[in-house]
């Protein structure tokens, strides 16, 4: 017999929510970001340059350019790329659809490309299938936290000189052939939303190694403004000119104190979600419910996400029973993502499912399990024990 499951008013396994994803703050953070709120600069300071050279540091990459959000990273590189009305973007077809609307932005259209089956990550062949004279750039994204197969996009874009953004927001501390994943790009972006890797509530940084794309990046995040004019004539003139169309994308010092200070802890953060990873690679090893994450040789996964894929035969109930049932037991699992052509505006725009074979199918099998750095022993095995009373339930 089998133990009731909380969905059918048995009790949970656990008594409260255990989040997918999560933020760690401690009093070293709390107190950097007091620092700033009692100083004299509560943006465009010092803080802000502060923390890019934190992120030149871990990354390797020479340049980093902070901005608001994400989503703001990805825009102004799709901009810095020039990726302009009337083109092409390439776009993995499985992401948060940030990594499709910022081609959008832009006046562009978004082209999806299918996946490679193992890593979800977008494929290469299907890329240079889908390459015109209209392309302008290839969205690369580190799916769930796994390196792209970076060294054969890297020839793609030297052989049709097109460049990649490559959308890194999960993927911070990964390695590739024993890279770490900022430093091979020139548009490398990263996002510090709360159950990213380190936060700073919100944020973005674009990663390059390219100082005029940093200064065209600078001047986006500031409105267009000449930054060269602007230094030069910043103690006795009012002089300022705008060279281009910019955005307001600055990032406060008081985020960027924290994205310093939530840095420092990175190393440790990456090595307790490689722990974890490992953990639950060995309790469902054996199990037939599911098939777990696979990390290619040569990549060493930043492991965002855990996402494993459901094998729906062997269980008498569709993944969305599956789902709630795990809900039910307090276990807060997720799905990661639904493809980008399928939501209602992409429909709109003409977008028609059934074109990626590997994403949708794989779309139906995909769950993803709690994965966050400061999960207690006791969160892991609470997780373990309700897939394993949901897989007793409804085995066939
Ligand atoms: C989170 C995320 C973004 C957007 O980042 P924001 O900081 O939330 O704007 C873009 N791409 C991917 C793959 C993401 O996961």
């Amino acid at each position: 017999m089998s133990a009731m499951l909380a969905i059918d008013g048995g009790s949970p396994v656990r008594t409260t929510m255990l989040r997918y994803g999560a933020q760690s703050i401690d009093d070293v953070d709390r107190k950097a970001v007091e620092n700033i709120l009692l100083g004299d600069w509560l943006t465009t300071g010092p803080a802000v340059a502060e923390f890019e050279n934190a992120l030149c540091g871990f990354s390797g990459a020479k340049h980093a350019v902070a901005v608001n959000t994400g989503t703001a990273a990805l825009h102004a590189s799709c901009n810095a790329a020039h990726v302009s009305a009337g083109s092409e973007v390439i776009v993995p077809a499985i992401s948060f659809v940030a990594s499709a609307n910022c081609a959008i932005y832009q006046g562009a259209r978004p082209i999806f490309a299918d996946l490679e089956p193992d890593t979800l990550n977008i494929d290469p062949a299907d890329v240079e299938r889908k390459i015109t004279d209209k392309t302008k750039a290839i969205v690369a994204v580190d799916f769930a936290g796994h390196p792209c197969e970076h060294g054969r996009l890297l020839e793609i874009s030297k052989q049709y000189n097109i460049p990649i953004v490559h959308d890194a927001a999960h993927s911070l501390g990964a390695t590739y052939k024993g890279r770490p994943v900022g430093a091979f790009y020139n548009f490398t972006n990263l996002s510090f939303h709360p159950v990213k890797h380190i936060t700073t509530g919100e944020g973005g940084a674009i990663l390059t190694n390219d100082s005029e794309i940093a200064q065209r990046l600078k001047s986006f995040r500031h409105h267009g403004i000449d930054l060269d004019l602007h230094s030069r004539g910043e103690r006795n003139s009012w002089e300022y000119d705008v060279i281009t169309l910019g955005y307001n994308y600055r990032i406060p010092d008081i985020n960027c104190a924290l994205g310093t200070s939530q840095l420092r802890k990175q190393p440790g953060w990456l090595a307790a979600r490689r722990a974890i990873a490992a953990t639950y690679n060995e309790a469902f090893a054996d199990l037939p419910l599911l098939d777990c994450p696979t990390e290619r040789e040569q990549c060493q996964s930043a492991w965002h996400l855990y996402v494993v894929r459901l094998n729906l035969e062997v269980v008498s109930v569709p993944k969305e029973t599956i789902f709630v049932a795990l809900r039910a037991e307090n276990i807060g699992v997720n799905v990661h993502y639904i493809p980008i052509p399928w939501l209602s505006y992409y429909k709109k725009l003409g977008y028609q499912p059934g074109q990626w074979p590997v994403a949708e199918g794989q779309y139906e099998r995909l769950l993803s399990l709690p994965m966050y750095p400061t999960m207690t022993p006791q969160d892991i095995s609470d997780t373990i024990k309700a897939v394993n009373k949901v897989w007793k339930a409804y085995r066939r």
